[in-house]
């Protein structure tokens, strides 16, 4: 068996009932074989990036751990956003369930379906800031950066993204 390694998952969804939405994909990612959650992060409400005419996100990162290839982790995620009926019309638009790897372990990829670490990760409020919570020590693989930092270095570039704590 492979060794375990620790993956972060980026949770988001502006479709129906978005909270019940990313608290069951964490549900679902945990029932998937070989995967398990160590722990979710709080949900957050977070301003549309990109596409701006639609439903502020919930977003979430779970921290798991697993024994999957990359790309079998992915085709797990991806069969789970499907489950929840994400029909992609258009892209930044509005879905009811989006899972990003955000990163596995120190592992870096580079292939046609699949970049770990996720290529935006550093530039996305939304998860960076659920990512500061639960893994406060955790370093960006590439940039040496932890979340806390790459948070301070975004803020004084970009002004325009709007992460709130999720009432309630
Ligand atoms: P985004 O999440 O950037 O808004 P999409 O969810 O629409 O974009 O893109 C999904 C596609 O992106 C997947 O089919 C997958 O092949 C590709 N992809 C590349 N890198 C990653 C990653 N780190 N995590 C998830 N999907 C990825
Ligand atoms: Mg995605």
């Amino acid at each position: 068996m492979d060794p375990m390694e620790q993956v972060f998952i980026g949770i988001g969804s502006n479709r129906g009932d978005p909270a019940g939405i990313c608290r069951d994909a964490v549900g679902a990612l945990d029932r998937t074989g070989s995967v398990r959650v160590l722990r979710m992060s709080s949900l957050y409400r977070s301003k549309p990036v990109g596409v701006l005419d639609q439903d502020w996100f919930v977003n979430g990162v779970a921290s798991c751990e697993t024994d999957l290839e990359p790309l079998e982790l992915l085709d797990r995620v991806l069969e789970i956003e499907k489950a929840f009926g994400r029909r992609r019309l258009v892209r930044w638009g509005p879905r009811t369930l989006d899972l990003d790897l955000l990163c596995y372990g120190r592992r870096r990829v580079d292939h046609w379906r699949l970049t770990i670490p996720h290529p935006r990760l550093h530039r996305r409020l939304f998860v960076l800031v659920p990512l500061a919570e639960i893994a406060p020590d955790w370093v960006h693989p590439g940039r040496q950066l932890t979340a806390r930092q790459l948070i301070d270095q975004l803020m004084k570039q970009d002004h325009d993204q709007v992460v709130v704590p999720l009432a309630g």
